[in-house]
């Protein structure tokens, strides 16, 4: 049996191999943490990107978009408080001379502690069969009580010395446990510090302190400053949201899970405007909707679930996370915040600009309470692809690697294979992709055998194959090819626009997102 882990081993090599995710600077060995994306990758991006887009722009009256820079002014950063707080406790492994988060090898710790009351959970249910009753089983039994009261002391510990800054406290607790460096396996650990991950550099040609500017480490800001731009040009009432997908940087100190954690990556973003007392009315309704948008591509409603945090981010009066099962367990996808006016207060402070808000409704002017969801790009990727990959034993003995992939999303849509490169078969399929490829994106396919082609098209999460064969010529059907069930079919040429595009659409899992309001 192949494990999680050689299954995530595969996904990336796979990913690869057919055009989805190369490291960046390869031949030069990599850029730690830095990805491209391929040919197959770069239009399934596109494709999530279109999802995202419309159902939040497209598909509600009070949200438009903005594409805003990547540079802004440097005192921005200062007001959103990244200058000063946007910060990862770091730790070395003297021996190993390997660089930690202190926060990450206390949470892998605790979740090794929640690993081991699984097991033990799974056990008791085991032994006890039908008659097992978890809660019971979960309040009594010595070793889940041993662990719990373990984890919640560790959890306990390390939250409060997180909030207080207690860099001593959080190098006490790695020590306390035990923890050892994966690498060297020792406990040669150094002091805790203190590393901002903005990457800075150079405006122009001023050197020093005055030219320094920062890659924005989140998209928000850019929505912020812009807010009366939009409002007013675009005469927006509240409750309104901007909406903005682009890139940003975080210099990460720990970063592995292939796409999970990168150094340049993208977010989708969308800040909410809502009057103040309201905010924690849209929150709850932001929630919903994030996650039926979620749900709506059919990856399995169980492989998501809420982290509402208990420790809340200095601007924020309630956040959640989106957590969605990745193969190497639940993790943030997306976050919901509730960030009161902590943004637009403090740019109206260092910008001595005002950024407020006159409610024809209310007769007065405030400044407005923010609901953010934010999600990354190239984590959604990640979550796509890795719930849609995968071996499948066929009979034969023969393993099939593929990318059960939403339609909707899938890079191409419809391979078009001629049984043979001769007797017309080539000129026949080039015109039914000349046809179709206005409609959908098709992709041509003549070299090797038909079952290779399949095979080829599997791996890229093709969900149709048709094949012109003799026949097609006299009576104007094809075969055409399921990628899930591999089930074939004989059908018309002409019916193919309609039975693929209907397929392949990406309205019908949009009008399954539940409407905000
Ligand atoms: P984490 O706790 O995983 O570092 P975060 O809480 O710092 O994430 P946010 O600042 O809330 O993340 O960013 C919003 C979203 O942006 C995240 O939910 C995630 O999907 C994405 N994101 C954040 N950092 C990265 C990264 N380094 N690489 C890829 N995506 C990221």
């Amino acid at each position: 049996m192949t494990n999680k882990e050689d299954i995530f081993k595969n996904l990336v090599a796979h990913a690869k191999e057919y055009g989805f995710i190369f490291p960046s600077s390869e031949i030069y060995d990599g850029l730690s943490a830095v990805y491209d994306y391929g040919q197959m990758g770069v239009e399934m991006k596109n494709n999530i990107k279109k999802y995202w887009w419309e159902s939040m722009v497209h598909l509600n009256d009070n949200i438009v978009g903005l594409d805003s820079a990547i540079f802004m002014h440097p005192r921005i950063w200062e007001a959103s408080g990244h200058v000063g707080a946007f910060n990862d406790p770091l730790i070395d492994n003297r021996d190993s001379k390997k660089r930690y988060r202190a926060d990450v090898l206390l949470e892998d710790y605790l979740a090794k502690i929640e690993e081991k009351i699984e097991k033990e959970v799974e056990k008791g249910r085991k032994r006890f069969g039908d008659a097992f009753d978890e809660a019971q089983f979960r309040a009594t039994n010595p070793n889940v009580l041993r662990n719990k009261a373990k984890y919640d002391e560790v959890h306990a510990r390390m939250t409060e010395a997180l909030s207080a800054n207690d860099l001593a406290a959080l190098r006490q607790l790695i020590l306390d446990c035990e923890i050892v460096c994966p690498i060297s396996g020792t406990r040669n650990w150094t002091e805790v510090r203190q590393f901002n991950l903005m990457f800075s550099t150079q405006l122009g040609n001023v050197d020093g302190e005055a030219g320094t500017i920062y890659l924005r480490p989140e998209t928000a800001q850019g929505i912020f400053v812009n807010f009366l731009n939009v409002q007013k040009t675009g005469r927006m009432k509240i409750p309104f949201g901007i909406a903005q997908i682009g890139k940003a940087f975080r210099n990460e100190i720990v970063a592995r899970q292939f796409i999970f954690r990168m150094r340049e990556f993208e977010q989708m973003e969308m800040q909410f405007f809502v009057r103040p007392g309201d905010e924690m009315r849209w929150f709850t309704a932001w929630k919903q909707t994030r996650l039926s948008w979620h749900k709506a591509l059919g990856l399995g409603d169980d492989k998501y679930r809420f982290h509402d945090h208990e420790k809340l981010a200095h601007y924020a009066n309630a956040a959640t996370d989106i957590e969605f099962e990745f193969p190497f367990g639940f993790k943030e996808l997306e976050g919901i915040h509730s960030r009161t006016d902590f943004d637009l207060s403090n740019h109206q402070k260092f910008s001595g600009r005002k950024l407020q808000y006159f409610d024809p409704e209310a007769g007065e002017s405030y400044v407005p309470y923010v609901i953010e969801t934010s999600i990354g790009l190239d984590r959604m990727f990640l979550a796509i692809l890795s719930a849609a990959y995968c071996e499948e034993q066929l009979e034969g003995g023969d393993v099939r690697a593929v990318l059960r992939l939403p339609a909707c999303i899938a890079p191409v849509k419809l391979a078009i294979l001629p049984l043979v490169k001769k007797d017309g078969l080539p000129e026949l399929s080039r015109k039914i992709l000349d046809d179709l490829r206005f409609d959908f994106n098709c992709q041509y396919d003549e070299k090797d055998s038909i079952g290779k082609r399949y095979r080829r098209q599997d791996a890229i999460g093709t969900p149709f194959c048709i094949t012109i064969d003799h026949d097609s010529l006299q009576d104007g059907k094809v075969t055409i090819r399921y990628r899930d069930t591999m089930e074939q079919e004989r059908i018309p040429i002409e019916s193919l626009r309609s039975i693929v595009s209907e397929k392949v659409s990406m309205n019908k899992v949009l009008r399954q997102i539940h409407k905000i309001g």
